[in-house]
């Protein structure tokens, strides 16, 4: 079974498409790597439901809501805001969008509990992560486009101190997801350091590999 994924294959087997049941992707990558942008393109273009657990988050800030005032004190740090509170978000979101053709999971799972935890939830719901797309660029560049964000947006943890932070806790407890996902064979890497358009372009050819 996880041999289909690294195949040369251009299209799923029938059997595969019945055991997915669905079209779920995870968009992975360091802060700053565009998974925002690329999944709006994506949610776009296939008609999915676009789960981003960090704008979530922003919006309970927003409304300075019980939750949204415990993971400001981690968000505002540059820490992760805890995996139960994670996970017991993301099962809530699942129950009311159960009827979309898939989902793009940007910013989640960020660490092993949580991939464990997507697993079975999905599982739970007769359906599992197809692929998950690993954007790739180059750390120094990161660090620009962040700035620059935070410059655009006023993004209050795109800053310097923050920035360095995210990337640490990154490297540290996110990056190792990529490991997980391989022993699976549901990981593709993606140059992301060119053109939006030009990354789409790359991640909509994987996903056509994928399926159809
Ligand atoms: P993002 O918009 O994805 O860059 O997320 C912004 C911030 O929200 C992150 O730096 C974390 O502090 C928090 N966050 C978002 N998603 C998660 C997650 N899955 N687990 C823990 N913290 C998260």
């Amino acid at each position: 079974m996880l041999n289909i994924w690294q195949n040369e294959k251009k299209y799923l087997p029938l059997h595969v498409f019945m055991e997915y049941n669905m079209l779920n992707i995870v968009i992975f990558g360091a802060p700053g790597t565009g998974k925002g942008t690329q999944s709006e393109l994506l949610t776009k273009k296939y008609g999915l439901h676009h789960i981003s657990t960090g704008e979530i988050l922003r919006e309970e800030i927003e409304r300075k809501s019980p939750l949204g005032l415990l993971a400001d004190q981690h968000i505002s740090r540059g820490h992760l805001v805890p995996d139960e509170l994670m996970i017991d978000m993301l099962a809530d979101i699942l129950d009311k969008t159960a009827n979309t053709k898939g989902y793009i999971f940007d910013g989640f799972p960020r660490t092993i509990a949580q991939a464990q935890a997507l697993d079975k939830l999905l599982n739970e719901r007769d359906t599992a992560v197809v692929a998950v797309l690993s954007l790739k660029v180059e750390e120094q560049e990161l660090i620009q486009r962040l700035l620059k964000r935070g410059r655009e947006s006023g993004r209050s943890d795109d800053k310097l101190e923050v920035i360095e932070n995210r990337m640490k806790v990154y490297k540290a407890q996110t990056d190792p997801l990529r490991d997980y996902y391989k022993k699976k064979g549901k990981l593709f890497n993606i140059p992301g350091s060119g053109s939006i358009n030009d990354v789409f372009e790359e991640i909509v050819q994987e996903i056509s590999r994928l399926s159809f």
